[in-house]
């Protein structure tokens, strides 16, 4: 079977987001990228996660079309192939429909500052889209649209969200980090009658993330 790791990869991604709770049903889709030949495997089109095998994810190349698979891949192949596209520097990719980052994509232009960890681990900001059209081309340009070199997250108006990473692991931890500030955003909203929350002072930021860059965790051995 042709990138059976990368085709292994995609179905255990899937199971994780699931267990995780970043995706439900068959929304939401993932794709990795071989650095060697630039193909890509993605999640077939419409199957619930736990029924996904490795020969049901599809292999195509960097404009969507089918190089290897019997499956129908993700309606929103154009989505991935654009960003893949756009980000040479990214191997991996996870669409969710997770509710809380959903919630925001309605009523905020982006998710702003609102906790730490998001602010070290993804970014200050985490754009949304304008609204695009779902399983087009259109969709992948409103994304792309907004990414900058260094974007990991972009949350998709009335949709969902959707991350970047070197790697899978990278792609669905930062899914789970944004899912979480957004509904601490939510909550805070409320909370505070529907005023704007404290956020993270802006000027914190840089120096606040050169030092966690440097000096998090445990020192590598040497
Ligand atoms: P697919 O099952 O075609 O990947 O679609 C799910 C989804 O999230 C559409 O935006
Ligand atoms: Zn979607």
């Amino acid at each position: 079977m042709l990138l059976e790791d990368l085709r292994r990869q995609v179905v255990n991604v899937g199971l994780e987001a699931l267990e995780r709770g970043v995706v439900h049903g068959t929304a939401g889709n993932m794709s990795v990228r071989d650095r060697a030949s630039g193909l890509i495997a993605i999640s077939p089109s419409g199957i619930p996660y736990p029924s996904v095998s490795p020969a049901d994810v599809v292999i195509v190349d960097d404009q969507g079309k089918t190089i290897d698979g019997t499956r129908k891949p993700s309606s929103e192949t154009p989505l991935h192939t654009m960003v893949m596209r756009a980000r040479p520097d990214i191997a991996a990719i996870v669409h969710t429909h997770s509710h809380y980052s959903t919630v925001v994509s309605c009523i905020r232009p982006c998710l702003p500052a609102i906790l730490t960890e998001v602010c070290l681990a993804v970014g200050d900001t985490i754009p949304v889209t304008r609204y695009g059209l779902t399983g087009t081309a259109d969709f992948g340009e409103s994304v792309v649209e907004v990414v900058t070199p260094e974007t990991k997250a972009v949350i998709i108006k009335n949709h969902g969200l959707i991350c970047f990473g070197k790697d899978f692991d990278e792609a669905l931890l930062t899914a789970e980090i944004v899912e979480e500030a957004a509904k601490v955003y939510v909550h805070a909203l409320a909370a505070n009658g529907g005023r704007e929350p404290d956020l993270v002072p802006a000027g914190l930021i840089p120096e606040m993330r050169e030092r966690f860059l440097a000096s998090y965790g445990q020192a590598t051995p040497a």
